[in-house]
Parts: C-alpha cells; structure tokens; sequence
C-alpha cells in the first residue's frame, strides 16, 4: 500500500516489463538498433509503448499527431493501434533517424497509415490550421525539442478535437524541473509550461510518473 507512486528498483522493473504483453519481435529490434545509437536515450520506454497504444485503442483514435518522431517507435506503437483507415501525421526535422523508423513501419505493414512531414513541425502544424484541419485530430503527442514544447502546445490545442487527447513527453526532465539550481533553457521552458497547463481551464489534466514524466491533457 502507498499513497505515493512507488521507487522503481531494477528488479521491481523487470517485473513490469514481464507483466506486460512480451513486445514483437520487430518492436524489439526497433528498440536494440535505436539503443545503440548515441541518442539511443531519446526513445520512449518500452512501458510507455504500451501506454500509448492502450490509449490510442481507449479513445478510439483515428486521427493522430506527432511531434518528434526520432527513430520512430511511437509512431510504430500507435499506427499498431489504429484501425486499418486511422492516420498519424508525423512530423520531424531528421531524415537519418526517421529512415530508420520508416523500414519497420513497411515492415511491420502499418506504414500506409503514418503520413511523414520531414519540416520544421510548427510549419507543418501551421499549414494543417490552415488547411482547416483544426478540431480534427483525436489524439496528439508531443516528444521533440523543449523550448517549442509551448508552440506545439497551443497549436495541438488548435487542432485536438474538444474530448481529444495531447500526451506531452519528458515534463519531469529528469527531475531537473523541481531543482531551483536547473535554469537551462529546457528546464526553463518545461516548468514554465507545466505551470501553464496546471493553471489552463481549456484543458483537464494529470501529470503521471511514466518514462521520463508524462503529461495527459484533455481538451474540454
Ligand atoms: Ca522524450
């Protein structure tokens, strides 16, 4: 029993990991290859995969945001739990590391439902505004770089359909956020939209300790 989220020991992680469905092989590998990677740190955790599919299933999402794509396993996790006509519009800046993600979205046979904007995301979230795509998406993910976090933040709020659903990544940065010494421009701009969204009534929301601090926010 505890009133607070429990310490997370590596023993008691490996119990989780085993407690949920053992991931595919594909989703596996993605995993490995990205790992070995220098920025392998970026990518999500294999239990925040399964998050975020159980979501994408929970609010029946067909139509989905993202915003740094990385090597693509997000993007690999949600396009699973679309349905055969949802479509995730995937937005990033790096052709090398999305290649990447792209070979195990064909092979994973989801690729047709993931529409890459390779673009600074805030154009592309920009044009789809414009294009009159606002209020059309169910579900949005935020993942790239902090001091935009805000910019992608109203923007998805623009184009999240009232109900819908914007997961935003790392809000507890590596608890640098509640260290009053940490006032790096990242740190600085994830506080200051944490503060934002506590206190923003077009939006319910709850900060979980998943990954890296993971926020849920649901457009009213
Ligand atoms: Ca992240």
């Amino acid at each position: 029993m505890s009133a607070r989220t429990i310490p997370m020991t590596d023993e008691l992680y490996e119990y989780l990991l085993q407690a949920n469905r053992p991931l595919p092989e594909l989703f596996v590998s993605l995993r490995e290859e990205t790992a070995a990677m220098p920025a392998g740190g970026m990518q999500i955790s294999a239990e925040q995969g399964h998050f975020m599919a159980l979501l994408t299933r929970l609010i029946r999402a067909h139509r989905v945001l993202e915003v740094g794509v990385f090597t693509g396993y997000s993007a690999l996790t949600v396009a699973t739990a679309l349905p055969e006509d949802g479509k995730l519009i995937a937005c990033d800046v790096s052709t090398e590391w999305t290649n990447i993600g792209r070979r195990y979205w064909e092979q994973a046979g989801v690729a047709h439902k993931i529409d890459l904007r390779i673009a600074p995301a805030l154009d592309t979230l920009d044009s789809l505004i414009a294009d009159g795509h606002a209020g059309t998406f169910d579900f949005a993910f935020i993942d790239a770089d902090k001091p935009n976090y805000d910019g992608y933040y109203e923007r998805m709020l623009q184009l999240v359909r009232p109900g819908g659903l914007i997961a935003i990544d790392n809000t507890l940065w590596s608890g640098h956020v509640s260290n009053p010494e940490k006032n790096d421009e990242s740190t600085v701009a994830l506080r200051t939209l944490n503060a934002k969204i506590r206190d923003d009534h077009r939006v319910h929301l709850s900060l979980l300790p998943v990954g890296d601090g993971l926020t849920l926010v649901m457009k009213i």
